[in-house]
């Protein structure tokens, strides 16, 4: 059966025919424009609204600012007393170079493999269907857990999380919650096994300023700002070819165990005869959570000395939390998440997420958060052309929340719990 442009009518009922509703109702969601810089956020708070309504769950929206609204639909515990699980996604995805996909980014086309090709397939509309659907089978079956699941949406997280996530943490509403553990997304593998994240890295942005004596572009003028420059840019970029090396040389590690260090910006000069009295150079790091964040700091007090007399720095950003989530065996929620996933035969991979999500601000207020998205045999494709996922693995991924939901929600109540 060919799936052309003229049956992408979405809806459950869908002209792909004997397409499991699932499939279908992830298609449709994908074909929402909730895509930045002017996310839809309409359209998908009124998908939400139809889902929560099919569901039979209550659904709660906060505007947490001016046009940035974050929805939580509640499946309520039989003891609702005890922490909740929250289960987090962000409805808006990042834009598209329409001319580098093989198709349209917003028409959710499925290709003979079963392919889904668009904006969002992976990052993260695939966990957001697969919590609705998870919820809809386990409801459908008349199951029952003791705590209450939350599922929570959020409108920004690709464009930093600000006027989202973060502002809602310390919002009144999230506290109500009672969020115990919460889920939230992750990246694909390539491979067999699924990565879990339980920490990431933090991100520091910085510029060096070098100043320096100014002069005739003729002359052999003393101390001038691009000798220091030169020396900054050596220290930062010799530094980054060790964590590279680091990096390509041990079998154990990823990405997400190194300091990346990238040299962004370049600012300075007036004229070609001007010997220029300032020149600054900015750096983005993403240092991970074993780091000792002072010493670090040091070392980078250490390369400016180094450059020369004045040689300053200061932050755009400076992240200090390296709460990382317990994968302990002893911890009850990494427990009930890594036993579920050893029953469905599923291998985990840990790691450090690389970049930043939305769990960071979850595990500063000092609650355990595990980025997961189940997707393996799936290239990473998040944000890049051609994003799309395989409709057996995104039907798998709603299995595994239907096994991951009842045995978090069951766990028992724990010291300092009722
Ligand atoms: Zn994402």
């Amino acid at each position: 059966m060919t799936n052309g442009p003229s049956n992408l009518g979405g809806g459950i009922q869908s002209a792909e025919g004997d397409e499991d509703p699932s499939v279908s109702l992830f298609r449709e969601y994908l074909r929402l424009r909730t895509v930045h810089p002017e996310p839809d956020y309409d359209a998908a708070l009124k998908f939400l609204d139809r889902m929560a309504s099919e569901l039979g769950l209550p659904v709660v929206k906060v505007e947490v600012c001016p046009g940035r609204v974050v929805a939580i639909m509640t499946w309520m515990g039989t003891n609702p007393g005890l922490k909740s699980i929250l289960l987090n996604s962000h409805t808006d995805v990042v834009p598209v170079y329409k001319e580098h996909w093989k198709y349209d980014p917003f028409a959710a086309f499925k290709d003979a493999d079963g392919n889904i090709y668009a904006r969002g397939t992976q990052d993260m509309k695939c966990v957001t269907i697969q919590y609705i659907e998870a919820i809809r089978r386990l409801k459908a079956k008349g199951q029952t857990f003791a705590r209450t699941t939350h599922l929570m949406f959020v409108p920004d997280e690709e464009v930093g999380g600000h006027k989202g996530m973060e502002m809602f943490i310390n919002h009144p509403e999230f506290k109500n919650l009672n969020v115990g553990f919460a889920l939230d997304e992750g990246l694909a593998n390539p491979g067999e096994a699924f990565t879990v994240f339980y920490g990431e890295r933090n991100p520091w942005w910085l510029t060096v300023r070098c100043p320096g004596s100014p002069g005739h572009g003729s002359r052999f003028v003393e101390n001038t700002a691009a000798e220091k420059l030169r020396s900054v840019i050596n220290s930062f970029l010799d530094f980054r070819e060790k964590e590279k090396h680091r990096l390509n040389t041990s079998e154990c590690f990823t990405l997400g165990d190194v300091t990346t260090v990238n040299m962004t910006m370049l600012n300075g000069g007036v004229a070609y005869n001007v010997i220029p009295a300032e020149m600054d150079v900015s750096f983005d790091m993403r240092i991970p959570p074993a780091v000792n964040l002072q010493e670090f700091e040091e070392q980078i007090k250490r390369w400016c000395r180094e450059a020369g007399e004045d040689v300053t720095y200061e932050f755009a950003q400076k992240h200090m939390n390296q709460t990382v989530t317990s994968t302990d065996e002893s911890d009850p929620w990494w427990h009930a998440f890594s036993c579920t996933c050893k029953s469905l035969n599923m291998t985990l991979k840990k790691e450090i997420f690389p970049a930043a999500t939305d769990s960071r601000f979850i595990r500063a207020v000092g609650l355990p958060a595990i980025g997961f998205s189940p997707m393996n045999h799936t290239p990473i494709l998040l944000h890049d052309h051609n994003e799309y996922l395989n409709e057996q693995v995104f039907l798998r991924g709603i299995q595994v929340y239907e096994k991951l939901v009842p045995a978090l929600a069951s766990i028992p109540p724990q010291p300092g719990e009722e």
